[in-house]
């Protein structure tokens, strides 16, 4: 989320004339977009803070300025901020990059071409640094009271951005190259409830998988309830849309799970996720786990753990609780010893490890259609449909010898595999998936296009 919200922001200062620099010392202009889901990545955002003191000593003339969850939204809550931290700047929204760029050196006028940007927080990428795959907010804020979750005191309300808003901005990636996007909310699948009309997430899916060049779309993070038949329906219709849902159950005990305030049971769970299973045939279920929540005793983690052994996900995302100051939960007992929070992410890691390596055996001698990001270590890397990692060699001595396949799709014979991801070989035949808009590598052309394919190919 805070990945996308700086390509935003980035976007935004680049057309006033600001530039991007990896050297801090360089910039006159620092952002650091927070985060604060975790005790620990706020403490990362204190110490970078204290770290540009010396900075702006070195130059009056820099500006810092201070985005994302650490930020709250109304006024009043900023003031404590301002004291704390005398070296800042501007602590703005993160939706709201118009109040940065007014402060900024002469309001309302574009700054020097030589002004230098820096983006920092979760990495530091705008326009020019775009690759192959791109990260779209399209709905801020959450509207459910985990006890856990210091998300919606930070972030507020959810809020939709139009469907017209995320379409114009994902035509601009796709014309800098981008290939995929992931489609981002904390609750996703609640998207356009708050807009005219009411869209709801599957009228944005058919509006983004019309988009000529995009081949691939993801979005995460679903919530349980929120996830309507509709919405998975779409994703098993949608050539483009991607058959991965993350779909966080946080526990598998019921009475943790009315502790955490999350508003579902265990059985509602499992409905939902045999569901997606049976209505997106091969698709991929990944969640998230809370170990060691307070007051969870042996059996009520034992619960969970049946919970994953039963639907064997094929991503688990497990963290120890951590307590958040300002939620409810900060008022329970931490009662939950740090060794037995470890002993139980460990047990969880274990399981999945097991169940991620039985899955990717399943691949093992079969073509897998890999969207290429980039190159690491002496290989091609990318992800299959199902978010798997995959890896592959220079075809030496075959026609694409040599070729650049950054941003291209195609078919990889899987030869080798760990639990987290694959090995293979190229197979040397396009990439064939369902529907009739297909994107297809065209070998001559150095490029891909999309060509009709008659029904029964493409449902191969
Ligand atoms: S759904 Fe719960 S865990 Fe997710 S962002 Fe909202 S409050 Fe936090």
């Amino acid at each position: 989320m805070n990945h996308a919200d700086s390509i935003r922001i980035g976007s935004a200062l680049e057309q006033t004339g600001y530039t991007f620099t990896e050297q801090v010392d360089n910039a006159d202009l620092i952002i650091l977009n927070t985060c604060s889901v975790r005790q620990r990545a706020e403490d990362s955002a204190q110490g970078k803070l204290g770290s540009l003191g010396p900075l702006k000593k070195k130059n009056k003339d820099l500006v810092v300025a201070v985005t994302g969850c650490m930020v709250p939204p109304q006024e009043e809550g900023k003031r404590p901020l301002y004291k704390r931290f005398p070296m800042v700047d501007l602590f703005f929204d993160t939706l709201d990059p118009q109040s940065l760029i007014e402060i900024l050196p002469e309001p309302g006028c574009a700054p020097e071409p030589e002004q230098a940007l820096s983006v920092g927080g979760t990495g530091l990428t705008i326009q020019s640094k775009i690759g192959v795959t791109a990260f779209v907010s399209v709905i801020h804020g959450c509207n459910y009271t985990c006890s856990y979750c210091i998300v919606p005191l930070r972030r507020g309300k959810e809020k939709s951005r139009t469907i017209d808003e995320i379409v114009t901005e994902i035509k601009g990636y796709v014309k800098r190259g981008v290939r995929e996007v992931t489609l981002l909310g904390q609750t996703i699948d609640a998207y356009g409830h708050d807009l005219p009309g009411r869209p709801d997430l599957a009228d944005l899916f058919y509006a983004v998988n019309q988009i000529e060049g995009l081949w691939r779309i993801r979005f995460l993070t679903s919530h349980p309830k929120m996830m309507s038949y509709k919405m998975i329906k779409s994703v098993a219709d949608l050539p483009k849309v991607c058959e991965y849902f993350n779909l966080p159950v946080q526990a598998g005990d019921n009475a943790i799970l009315k502790a955490m305030k999350r508003p579902y049971t265990v059985e509602f769970y499992e409905k939902l996720a045999a569901t997606v299973r049976e209505t997106v045939p091969g698709s991929a279920l990944s969640t998230d786990i809370i170990v060691g929540f307070p007051g969870e005793t042996d059996e009520q983690f034992q619960h969970t753990y049946e919970l994953l052994e039963r639907i064997r996900f094929n991503e688990v995302h497990v963290a120890a609780y951590s307590p958040r100051p300002g939620t409810l939960a900060n008022t329970y007992e931490d009662n939950v010893p740090l060794e037995v929070k470890r002993e139980r992410l460990q047990a969880v890691e274990r399981l999945q490890e097991g169940i991620a390596r039985s899955y990717s055996q399943e691949f093992l001698g079969k073509d897998v259609e890999v969207l290429v990001e980039t190159r690491e270590k002496g290989k091609w890397k990318g992800r299959s449909r199902t978010n798997k990692l995959v890896f592959f060699d220079n075809p030496t001595g075959t026609e694409y010898d040599g070729l650049d396949w950054t941003g291209k799709l195609v078919d990889v014979t899987i030869e080798t595999v760990g639990p987290w991801s694959l090995v293979g070989r190229v197979a040397g035949t396009p990439a064939v998936r369902k529907g009739r808009l297909l994107p297809v590598f065209n070998a001559e052309a150095d490029t891909a296009c999309e060509v009709d394919l008659p029904l029964s190919i493409a449902n191969k």
